[in-house]
């Protein structure tokens, strides 16, 4: 079964550009950006998507939320502001199914999205 790229990049077989990493949670630069600064958070453990969030992941959810405040701040984002996004399924044009949040700013982002 071919693996998962985003378990490839934790586990360093893929290059990417890091911009956070702790135990259980890594952040690194998307590879096609839509914004002057695009970055994924993600846990480092494979999880498909938000839908298999278990009570136990709990706390790695707040460890997820916390590296993007930092990531955020690191970057210079916090101040004007920027989104987070999470893609789900089929619909949500989920194309990794590896839970990431997309960390996306660096101008004024519209509303709604496509
Ligand atoms: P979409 O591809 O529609 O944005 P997702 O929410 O599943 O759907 O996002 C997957 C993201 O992963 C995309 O923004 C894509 O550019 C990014 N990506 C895919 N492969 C890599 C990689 N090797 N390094 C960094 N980012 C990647």
């Amino acid at each position: 079964m071919e693996q998962c790229i985003f378990c490839q990049i934790v586990e360093g077989k893929i290059p990417s550009k890091k911009v956070y990493e702790d135990e259980h949670v890594l952040a690194f630069h998307d590879i096609s950006p839509v914004a002057p600064t695009h970055v994924l958070v993600i846990p480092k453990r494979h999880i498909a998507s938000l839908m298999e969030i278990a009570p136990e992941d709990h706390v790695l959810l707040g460890k997820i939320f916390s590296a993007i405040q930092t990531v955020s701040r690191e970057l210079g984002l916090a101040e004007k502001g920027f989104r987070v996004v999470n893609n789900i399924g089929e619909d949500g044009g989920q194309t990794v199914h590896h839970i990431h949040f997309h960390v996306i700013g660096g101008r004024t982002l519209t509303w709604p999205p496509g």
